[in-house]
């Protein structure tokens, strides 16, 4: 009988193994895995380079960077942070890099090297790998757990549930006693069918701020912070609507809202630094008694790009 199978052979489930096992070293550990490989997903993460960490050291400041859970997020990196999972790799022999926008990678810039140093670790810890495993059902004892597979059993004392975003999973722990919270889409860009749109494909613009036009009593009900619901960022038009680093935080920030309305809302988009309108117009107006021929397409205000101040200026004139 195993101690603690370890069902899931993706990051998580490796890092816990590894974890126990260097705890615990008496321990009888084995990770179960349904496909023929594991840690596929960490293979092709960061482009196959795999982003395993940041260079973000305060938990406090960490924490703004995840759209929910953030209180719970906090006392879980106060114990294990990005300082230690540099650590972590390093006593592994994987040393870290540090990229100018704080993004972490191996210095081989190959996830293989992530993969193989937790392969590596599971030989050193006798920590069995057993592929091609798909767990059916989960039968609780009195003292341990059955884990039936497709034709064989196996008994352990302990089960550590590590299927990622596995449906079958999350249905089978409620049968156990725990409650889960719905998940919803996260991290999508927005399809938004409009003329002015279609004609900017492939133009980008940097600090946009994109806020979620929504009622202050929805906010309040769904509990959401509202200054949450205005981001920043650069801004990419595409052939079916928008997206980039702006539309995705924001479609973080606002999941449960967006599903909340079935993802038919309004937003604002202001490309001009934050500017009011009173503002803007001045700014237009001063250019135009500065240079009364000059269009505005040639000019470079707000540095916007010539392509998308000349569409703006052919749609309002339809
Ligand atoms: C393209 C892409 C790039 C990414 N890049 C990065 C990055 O650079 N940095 C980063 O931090 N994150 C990145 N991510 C996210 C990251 O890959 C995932 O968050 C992480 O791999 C999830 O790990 P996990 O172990 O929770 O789940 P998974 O990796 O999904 O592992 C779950 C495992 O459970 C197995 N399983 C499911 N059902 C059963 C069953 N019934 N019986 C037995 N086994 C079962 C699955 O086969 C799978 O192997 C990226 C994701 C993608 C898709």
């Amino acid at each position: 009988m195993l101690d603690i199978a370890v069902i899931g052979g993706g990051a998580a489930g490796f890092f816990a193994a590894i974890n126990i096992k260097i705890k615990h070293p008496h321990l009888k550990v084995a990770i179960l895995e349904k496909t023929k490989t594991v840690l596929g997903k960490v293979r092709i993460s960061g482009g196959g380079r795999c982003n395993v960490t940041h260079a973000c050291f305060s938990p406090k400041d960490l924490i703004t960077f995840y759209p929910r859970g953030k209180k719970e997020l906090l006392a879980i990196f106060n114990q294990f942070a990005p300082s230690e999972t540099i650590q972590w790799f390093k006593e592994k022999g994987v040393e870290l890099k540090t990229e100018s926008d704080g993004r972490m990678f191996p210095v081989t810039d190959s996830s293989e090297t992530i993969v193989n140093c937790f392969l590596n670790e599971c030989e050193k810890h006798q920590i069995k790998i057993q592929i091609n495993y798909p767990v059916q059902s989960i039968e609780k004892g009195e003292h341990s757990f059955i884990i039936h597979g497709e034709n064989e059993q196996i008994e352990a004392k302990q089960i550590v549930i590590a299927t990622g975003s596995s449906n079958y999973f999350w249905q089978l722990l409620k049968t156990f006693g725990h409650t889960l919270v719905a998940p919803v889409p996260s991290l999508f860009t927005f399809n938004i069918q409009h003329p002015l749109i279609q004609q900017l494909q492939g133009v980008a613009i940097p600090n946009v701020s994109v806020k979620l036009q929504v009622e202050k009593t929805l906010i309040k009900k769904l509990g959401l912070n509202a200054a949450d619901l205005e981001q920043k960022g650069s801004l990419l038009f595409t052939h079916w609507g928008l997206s980039g680093p702006a539309i995705l935080k924001l479609s973080a920030v606002g999941a449960r809202l967006l599903n909340h309305q079935n993802y038919e809302f309004d937003i604002a988009l202001n490309f001009c630094d934050e500017a009011k309108e009173e503002t803007v117009l001045n700014v237009l107006n001063a250019q135009r008694k500065l240079n009364p021929k000059k269009q505005v397409s040639t000019t470079s205000i707000y540095n916007l790009p010539s392509r998308f101040l000349e569409s703006t200026r052919s749609n309002d004139s339809n």
